[in-house]
């Protein structure tokens, strides 16, 4: 099948392509290249044998979907392309609300005119609301969206559910992403984030290539075991191969289905230094640092939704988390 990824260039989109085309499936890349590098194309050529067909484009821009949808028999659209930064999202909320509101009602514009109606959505573990007990389980779960960005998922999912709601054949999987780290054992694609990374993985990668002197590790003073917040982190493979799974549901089932893709796991600040450390053998100079603004103490993923509806279980340890980022930023970097 001809896979529509938007976003396919990007870090979560390009793990997702090596993976269609591992599974015999046709990646379609429509992506404006706003966060990705112009080589991922050849490097995904490189790691999968398979050139992908790439559109330089915006996702809003209606005639270029409507010249995709017409050049290439869609099967089905990973929507992943959108604008990712929770901070970002503070100052700028126009760029979030056009970006990733809009660019997904021009999809689904598009997908309809066609008769594509299956769809597997980027969600994010930000559309739950923190008042939510640990682990956040989906279904009657109260959901917020913390940060505007977390409301552009939280009005996307209230999209897609109100298409599905009116017409029975979309097909569409929310899959809400806990925290992706890692890259592909090839060290060819990974989490190459520009300018100062937000996130944590890549900036433990960034410190120990030398890039950046030293990590601030945002407070130690959580009501956690070791003081530092507590996330899920999940290996960016396993993640992606959550989709096929979702693209082989999507193909026996009708409507909506919203799932977590996490392990299940809570991992402290300190606990993936540590652990990044210890399977890397780097270095990671670090220091305690104030509280970031807006982040909460815990959160990890109830798993059980996506192993019995999909047949989902995270493979990945943090240990391979930590050595995969760090192979792909050795290569990125030049690190010792
Ligand atoms: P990314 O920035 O690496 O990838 C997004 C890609 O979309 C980039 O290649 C960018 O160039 C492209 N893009 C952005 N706006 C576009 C537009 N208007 N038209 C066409 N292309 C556009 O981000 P990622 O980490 O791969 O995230 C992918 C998706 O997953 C996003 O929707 C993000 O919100 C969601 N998500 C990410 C995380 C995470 O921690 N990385 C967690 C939860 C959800
Ligand atoms: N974090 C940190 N230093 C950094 C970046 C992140 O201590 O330079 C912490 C952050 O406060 C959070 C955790 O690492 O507790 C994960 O942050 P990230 O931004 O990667 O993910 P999110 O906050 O979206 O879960």
């Amino acid at each position: 099948m001809n896979v529509l990824v938007t976003g396919g260039a990007g870090y979560i989109g390009s793990h997702i392509c090596a993976q269609l085309c591992a599974c015999g499936h046709t990646p379609v890349i429509l992506d404006d290249f706003s966060n990705a590098k112009p080589d991922i194309p050849a490097r995904l050529q490189q790691l999968t044998g398979q050139r992908p067909v790439v559109y330089r484009g915006d996702v809003r821009d209606a005639a270029l979907l409507d010249h995709v949808f017409a050049a290439a028999e869609i099967g089905a659209v990973i929507h992943t392309a959108g604008k990712k930064a929770v901070g970002e999202s503070v100052t700028d909320p126009q760029l979030y609300y056009e970006n990733n509101v809009h660019g997904l009602l021009a999809l689904t514009k598009a997908m309809a005119v066609h008769g594509v109606f299956t769809l597997v959505f980027s969600s994010s573990a930000t559309v739950y609301s923190e008042t939510n007990p640990v682990p956040y389980r989906e279904g009657n779960a109260v959901l917020a969206g913390t940060s505007p960005y977390g409301r552009t998922k939280l009005i996307a999912e209230w999209i897609l559910k109100d298409l599905a709601a009116a017409d029975a054949r979309w097909r569409v999987a929310l899959l809400r992403y806990f925290n992706p780290i890692g890259a592909d054992p090839s060290g060819l694609i990974g989490d190459d984030p520009a300018g100062v990374p937000n996130n944590l993985m890549p900036y433990i990668c960034q410190v120990a290539a030398g890039v950046r002197p030293e990590l601030t590790v945002f407070g130690n003073d959580y009501p956690t075991a070791d003081g530092t917040c507590e996330r899920d982190y999940i290996h960016v493979s396993d993640l992606a191969a959550g989709h096929i799974q979702a693209l082989e549901y999507l193909a026996a089932h009708a409507g909506v289905l919203e799932v977590n893709l996490g392990t299940g796991q809570p991992v402290s600040v300190l606990g993936l230094i540590e652990t990044f450390i210890k399977a890397t053998g780097q270095p990671v100079p670090y220091r305690i640092g104030p509280r970031r603004a807006g982040d909460i103490p815990a959160y990890y993923a109830a798993v059980e939704k996506a192993k019995t509806v999909l047949g989902f279980e995270a493979a990945c340890s943090v240990e391979q988390m930590c050595c995969d980022a760090w192979r792909f930023a050795k290569n990125s970097y030049g690190g010792i």
